[in-house]
C-alpha cells in the first residue's frame, strides 16, 4: 500500500492527485450508502401501502422492467450492463426480503387457530414459528398427543399436516372425525395424489394440498416455491395461500397427479442419481480434496450439490426416493438407460456415441441458452466468493 504523500520522504508527483481522486471516490461511496438508505425509506412506504391493500411482495413484471431499463441506462452511459444488473438484482432482493419480513408480521387471517400435526418435526417446528410470528394461535399435535386430539381440534380454522409421507393417510383418517366442518384441512407432504385423496375422502370441508419446495433451513421465503393442489372450497382456503404469498413465496397451482409425475423427476430421480454418485465416490475412497484442487469451478459446483445432499436428513431422502411404485419403476428405467450407455461406450464406436450425444443435445436445445447463462452466473459467483 502506498503511504499518503505527506508521510513519504520522496512523494511521487502523482501522489497528490491520487489522494484527491481517492477522496472523491470515498465521497461517492458515502453518497451511495446514503442513497441506499433513502431508497430503503421509500421501500418502507411501499410496504405500508401494500399492507393497507393486502398486495403481494413480489411483482415479477415490475422487477424485469426495472432490470431491462437499468441495462439500457448502463449501455447509454458506458457501464457494463451485466455489472449494473448484478447490483440491481441484489438491491431488489434485499428490498423483497425486508418487505416480506415486515409484511409477514401481519397475518392474512390474524388470530386464526391452527393445529400443526407433526408439530415437533423439522418442518412442523418451522411452520409453527412462521405462523406464530404472524399472529396466529398455533397448537401442535405429535405422535404422543392423540389422547387430546378432540380438545386440540376444538375451534380450529386450519389443520396442517406435517408428518412423514407414509403416515399421512393414517393420520388424516384419525384426525378427520375431530375437525370442525368448516376447518381447512391441508398438508405439506412431498407427494400429492394419495394424501389429497385421503383428505378429500375423510373431511367434507375445505381442502388444499401443499408441497413447499424448501426445507426447514431456509431463512427467507423470498421467491421460494409452494405447489398448491386445489381440493375443495378454494375460496375458504385462499387465506392460507395468501399468507404464503405475503411471506414472499410463489404459489404454483397444480393438479396432484401432474405434481407427482414432475416431482418423480425433480426429486426421486435427481436425488437417486446424486446419492448413487456420492456413494460411488465413497466406495472408491476418492480423495475429494485432491479432486477439488485439480478441478474447474463447475466440478466444485457439482460436487457441492452431492455434498449438500449428504449433509441432510437421510430419512427424508429415503422417503422421497422410494415414495411410490411409480418412482421405483422410474429408477429401474434409469438404471437400464445407464447400462445402455455403458454398452455404447464398450462398443468403442465413436460415431455412435456422438450420434446419441447430438440427439440429446437437440432435445436439450431450447434449454441450452438458459442453462449456460445461469450456470455461468453461478460459477462467477462461486469464484467471486471462494
Ligand atoms: P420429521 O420426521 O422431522 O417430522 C415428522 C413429525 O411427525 C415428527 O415430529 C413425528 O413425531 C410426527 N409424527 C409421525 N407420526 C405421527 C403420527 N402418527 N401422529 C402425529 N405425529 C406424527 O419430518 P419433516 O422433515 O418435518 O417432514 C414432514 C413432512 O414435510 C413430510 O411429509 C415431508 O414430505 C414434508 N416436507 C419436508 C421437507 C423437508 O425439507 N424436511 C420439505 C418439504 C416437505
Amino acid at each position: 500500500m502506498p503511504s499518503k504523500s505527506t508521510d513519504h520522504p520522496n512523494p511521487h508527483p502523482a501522489d497528490r492527485e491520487l489522494l484527491k481522486l481517492r477522496e472523491a471516490i470515498d465521497a461517492i461511496d458515502h453518497d451511495m450508502v446514503a442513497l441506499l438508505k433513502e431508497r430503503q425509506e421509500q421501500v418502507d412506504r411501499v410496504v405500508a401501502l401494500k399492507r393497507a391493500h393486502g398486495l403481494p411482495v413480489y411483482h415479477p413484471a415490475r422487477e424485469e422492467n426495472l432490470i431491462s431499463e437499468k441495462r439500457r441506462t448502463a449501455r447509454a452511459v458506458g457501464l457494463d450492463p451485466d455489472f449494473l444488473e448484478d447490483i440491481f438484482r441484489r438491491i431488489l432482493r434485499q428490498s423483497r426480503v425486508e418487505q416480506a419480513a415486515q409484511l409477514s408480521r401481519q397475518g392474512t387471517k390474524p388470530g386464526a387457530r391452527l393445529l400443526v400435526v407433526g408439530g415437533q418435526g423439522a418442518m412442523g417446528r418451522y411452520l409453527v414459528r412462521w405462523f406464530s410470528e404472524s399472529g396466529y394461535r398455533v397448537r401442535t399435535l405429535d405422535r404422543n398427543d392423540w389422547d387430546h386430539a378432540a380438545a386440540l381440534c376444538d375451534g380450529i380454522d386450519l389443520a396442517l399436516l406435517s408428518v412423514p409421507i407414509d403416515s399421512t393417510a393414517a393420520v388424516v383418517e384419525r384426525l378427520a372425525p375431530h375437525l370442525p366442518a368448516d376447518c381447512v384441512l391441508s398438508d405439506i407432504t412431498s407427494l400429492k395424489a394419495a394424501p389429497m385423496a385421503a383428505m378429500l375422502e375423510a373431511h367434507p370441508g375445505p381442502v388444499v394440498g401443499l408441497h413447499p419446495l424448501f426445507g426447514p433451513a431456509t431463512t427467507s421465503l423470498d421467491k421460494q416455491v409452494i405447489i398448491a393442489s386445489p381440493g375443495r372450497q378454494a375460496v375458504e382456503c385462499q387465506w392460507l395461500l395468501d399468507q404464503f404469498t405475503a411471506w414472499g413465496v410463489i404459489v404454483i397451482p397444480c393438479d396432484p397427479a401432474e405434481h407427482d409425475d414432475v416431482m418423480a423427476v425433480i426429486q426421486a430421480l435427481r436425488h437417486f442419481a446424486t446419492f448413487s454418485f456420492g456413494k460411488f465416490l465413497f466406495e472408491q475412497d476418492v480423495p475429494l480434496d485432491r479432486t477439488l484442487e485439480f478441478s474447474s469451478p463447475i466440478y466444485r459446483l457439482e460436487l457441492g450439490m452431492v455434498g449438500r445432499l449428504f449433509a441432510q436428513d437421510p430419512s427424508l431422502y429415503s422417503e422421497i426416493i422410494k415414495a411410490s411404485p411409480e418412482r421405483r419403476q422410474l429408477l429401474r428405467d434409469y438404471l437400464a438407460s445407464l447400462q445402455d450407455s455403458l454398452a455404447l461406450i464398450e462398443t468403442g464406436d465413436k460415431a455412435a456415441f456422438e450420434n446419441v450425444f447430438r440427439k440429446v443435445a437437440d432435445w436439450f436445445d431450447p434449454f441450452s441458452g438458459q442453462a449456460l447463462r445461469e450456470t455461468t452466473f453461478l460459477i462467477d459467483k462461486l469464484i467471486e466468493r471462494f
